[in-house]
């Protein structure tokens, strides 16, 4: 056999499959699992010498666990990064990049449109510790460049956006960035890099929330940090001191998960197109929210930056939220929930959950009106979804 590496230049699915792959002398040939919180040493000189870093290997799981690890090698070498950090979830993920990176007297631009948790982790926590926040329509390249300020540490966004699926142009946001010093961090979220890679267009990190389409089936929380080893080092330390470490189980079920993640991807996203163009067509529909449309402000951008449109889109009912709550209630399949990124393809009314919480007015700014429909169209086949949203549509006017 050669020595050559026979991941060098390998495509994504290969690595998908193929990456961070460590086996024991067991010869495995699935990924195990080291449900194990530490690890024991030959002698008391080789414990000494792996406490002190002069050797490397395993000490304690909160610092590294080989499962863990395995998950970081392939998200890793999946967006093309130089290192990845596993965390105990996506929110995880953000708050150690932020905690890693920043100090106080910095300042953060962010998104308005990025997932409602993060907005509150910006504006509530990092300001309680003198991170200050100004928040700014995504596409509003003007006021992106005048909230910049001297001490600005990072640009943070998420695109598309959630529910409207706005695109951000990342090379751009990227070019900004640079010019200000400051590092650009997306949350992936939503594409994974199956369909985006926000690192190759000039972003200096990654964030995941693994929980949603590295999973893809709903069945574990977690997330990473990606980006160039230098910072990444310094999320792990912190990582290491405060502890918000993924768990070897879930990161073997995330490695499972990326398995499939381009075939998925692929799969959410054509149905989803189909089901956009489908929902174009309804009398009852008013507009329908999905970049993969052409007639979708972002289309072109999106079709340039991203290799399809991902799973999410939304839709305006005529009327609004009495309309968009008897359509919801009158669909049987579609399960009624605010996650995303499942087999199970899920729905919700984002007026009054997800974006509940903001003002009438900041609703109104960000284009969440009452007839919104949000739509993360899961693996079902499409015939059923389209019978389950008439279902939805004769729902709506019934008494
Ligand atoms: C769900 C989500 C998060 C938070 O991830 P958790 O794993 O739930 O902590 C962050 N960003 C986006 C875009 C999300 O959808």
């Amino acid at each position: 056999m050669s020595d050559q590496d026979p991941l060098a230049g390998a495509h994504l699915d290969t690595l998908a499959v193929r990456s961070g792959i460590h086996r024991t002398h067991e010869g495995e040939h699935a990924e195990p699992i080291f449900a194990t919180s530490s690890y024991v040493f030959e002698s008391a000189a080789e414990a000494a010498a792996r406490f002190s870093g002069e050797q490397p290997g395993n000490v304690y799981s909160r610092y590294t666990n080989p499962t863990v690890r395995a998950f970081e090698q392939r998200l890793a070498a999946l967006e093309g990064a130089e290192q990845a950090v596993a965390t105990a979830s996506g929110m995880a993920a953000i708050l150690s990049t932020c905690m890693a990176l920043l100090k106080a007297g910095d300042h953060v631009v962010c998104s308005r449109d990025v997932f409602g948790t993060s907005v509150n982790l910006f504006g509530k926590y990092m300001a309680k510790f003198g991170v200050d926040v100004t928040f700014v329509p995504l596409l509003d390249a003007a006021a992106w460049r005048a909230a910049l300020r001297p001490e600005t540490a990072m640009l943070f966004l998420e695109t598309p956006s959630n529910p409207l699926c706005e695109v951000a142009d990342l090379a751009s946001m990227a070019q900004l960035a640079k010019e200000h010093q400051c590092l650009l961090v997306v949350d992936n979220c939503f594409c994974t890099p199956a369909l985006q890679r926000p690192l190759a267009l000039g972003a200096d990190i990654v964030v995941h929330s693994a929980t949603k389409y590295l999973d893809g089936q709903g069945r574990c929380v977690g997330g990473a940090v990606v980006g160039r080893a230098e910072q990444m080092n310094e999320v792990l330390t912190f990582l290491r001191t405060c502890g918000p470490t993924m768990s070897p189980f879930n990161a073997w079920v995330f490695l499972k998960g990326m398995e499939t993640l381009r075939l998925r991807m692929e799969a959410h996203s054509a149905a989803a197109l189909e089901l956009a163009i489908w929902l174009q067509q309804q009398p009852e529909v008013e507009r329908v929210y999905y970049a993969g449309l052409p007639d979708h402000p972002g289309h072109a951008l999106a079709a340039q930056q991203q290799s399809a449109y991902g799973g999410v889109l939304s839709f305006l009912v005529k009327g609004g939220r009495e309309q968009a709550w008897q359509f919801i209630d009158a669909t049987r399949l579609m399960s009624l929930t605010a996650n995303l990124g499942d087999a199970k393809t899920t729905i919700v009314h984002p007026a009054t959950t997800t974006h509940g919480r903001l003002t009438p007015t900041q609703r109104e700014q960000a284009g969440i009106r009452d007839g919104l429909i949000r739509i993360a169209v899961g693996l079902e086949n499409v015939a059923d979804l389209k019978a389950d949203m008439q279902r939805g549509f004769a729902g709506i006017g019934r008494q």
